[in-house]
């Protein structure tokens, strides 16, 4: 096949088209995860949905694959595919709040930290993810969970409407009136079936000020204050969310420095409301064991989005396993503590995220996210720095794995499978076949081909 015309692609867009060979395509192909490596035959970064539309035109005519990148967050690099068309959005970030309606229209390039900064000003938030260089639409499209989820319910349960250019190159319009089915889709089908330009959020009231940090214990304690962290997450109110972490003890002033580098455990607690009400409700955690340092404080919301930032910044190579658990049976508890004290690198952790509250308020079926009843999504993670350990790393995650199919549910949240393809049956789960469906009629011929793939229904 001959060379697509890039020349004449760049002459009716207003945004860039990277060829290989300029330092500008280097660095737009680089992603969050360093690991990954994969070569775009071109990358067009769109200064608006105009570009968009006639990148997806041009790469149907061009009998290209798509692939769209948001924030550059996902684990399995799905924003880049070699050979491909990648759509780079990440100039598209605007975020227009409406406060008087309580909405906030997003781009669809933005981050976290664009989406927090203008909303919050307003006092008024919408759920998203707990790392703020995460890219909305992403994380939206495949459901999205952080601090406010129990309480107000994943970011794709906020979704008014989406615009989003179609396969054919088309402006359209998903809500609960229009293209109801590709709304229902759109809302934990991540990226089959067309580019978001905007998508159009429900927004809450924020406390300025939210109680907020860790509490640390030390690696003995691990397995019994993780017993009483599952117990107390049963009847946790919604306005609390609490996130445990294996990992290694960062050089922190509130932990004495003997337990600096030491494998710990770490409950990361959020309360939204009155300082008063979330001190009662989450003091409790600190009896569940002597604590090694605490700095559970308030801090404005916005603190509270950007606390993980440098803890999960860009660069790192990286590989992880991810399943949901509907509870933590002491069996599994006792064995991810065991495969805590082998973590390969300081960067790896054992995360467990809660969720239930607001997001088991849905049916699995009412949208296309379909882990409602799931109460804690477990994702043990090797981070580090050089080639040199890719080896110890990727053993000890095969070791994760074998510890998380002995007791997880079966099913997988779709923005934390770390392989491009394969992970759909436990992504998609009972949704999976009317997905299907949904990406015959919107993408028969799979050009939206790097995400968790849907393949079209026959
Ligand atoms: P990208 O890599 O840019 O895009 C990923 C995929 O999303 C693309 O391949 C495409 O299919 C799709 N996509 C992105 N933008 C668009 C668009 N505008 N239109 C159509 N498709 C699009 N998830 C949570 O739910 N909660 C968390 O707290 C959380 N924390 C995270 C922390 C870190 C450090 C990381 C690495 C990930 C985290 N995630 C979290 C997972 C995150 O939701 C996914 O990685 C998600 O894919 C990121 O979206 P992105 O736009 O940044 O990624």
């Amino acid at each position: 096949m001959s060379q697509p015309d890039f020349a004449k692609l760049q002459s009716i867009i207003d945004g860039a088209l990277l060829l290989p060979g300029s330092a500008a395509y280097e660095s737009a192909r680089s992603l969050w995860n360093a690991l990954i490596d994969r070569r775009p035959t071109a990358i067009l970064q769109a200064a608006h949905k105009h570009d968009v539309v006639a990148g997806v035109r041009f790469a149907r005519s061009a009998e290209m694959k798509v692939s769209v990148r948001g924030g550059g967050h996902n684990i399995a690099g799905t924003a880049s595919g070699d050979g491909m068309l990648m759509i780079d959005l990440s100039g598209m970030n605007g975020v227009s709040t409406d406060p008087d309606n309580r909405m906030v229209i997003v781009e669809g390039g933005a981050t976290l930290h664009d989406l927090d900064g203008a909303t919050t000003r307003h006092g008024l938030a919408t759920p998203g993810g707990v790392v703020s260089s995460t890219g909305v639409a992403g994380l939206t499209l495949g459901g999205g969970f952080g601090w406010l989820s129990r309480l107000h319910g994943l970011a794709a349960d906020n979704v008014l409407s989406v615009e989003l250019v179609t396969v054919q190159g088309e402006l359209i319009v998903a809500d609960l009136a229009q293209n109801t089915e590709l709304f229902w889709g759109l809302r934990g089908g991540s990226g089959n079936f067309g580019v978001a330009t905007a998508i159009t959020f429900q927004l809450h009231d924020v406390p300025n000020d939210v109680l907020f940090g860790p509490t640390f214990f030390a690696l003995d304690d691990a397995s019994q204050v993780l017993r009483q962290y599952r117990d107390f997450a049963v009847n946790a109110p919604r306005q609390c969310c609490v996130w445990a972490d294996l990992m290694t003890a960062p050089p922190a002033p509130f932990l004495p420095e003997c337990y600096h580098g030491e494998k710990v455990l770490g409950l990361m607690q959020c309360f939204i409301g009155e300082a008063e009400e979330g001190e009662a409700v989450l003091s409790p955690l600190r009896e569940f064991a002597k604590p090694l340092g605490h700095a559970v404080t308030a801090r404005p919301y916005i603190e509270a989005q950007q606390f993980l930032d440098e803890t999960y910044a860009k660069g790192l190579r990286n590989y992880w396993k991810s399943g949901n658990f509907t509870t933590l049976p002491n069996g599994a508890i006792d064995d991810l503590v065991e495969l805590a004290r082998s973590m390969p690198t300081p960067q790896s952790d054992i995360l467990f995220s809660q969720l239930g509250g607001k997001i088991g308020d849905v049916a699995s079926h009412d949208t296309a996210f379909p882990h409602r009843d799931v109460g804690f999504v477990v994702t043990p993670g090797a981070r580090w720095e050089s080639a040199g350990d890719d080896e110890i790393c990727m053993r000890w995650i095969e070791e994760a794995d074998t510890v998380l199919s002995r007791h997880e549910d079966g099913g997988q949240y779709v923005n934390f499978v770390a392989e491009r393809d394969g992970g759909e049956d436990r992504a998609y789960g009972s949704n999976l076949e009317r997905l299907r469906r949904l990406k015959a009629l919107y993408d028969p011929d799979n050009i939206f081909a790097s995400n968790q793939n849907i393949r079209p229904a026959a």
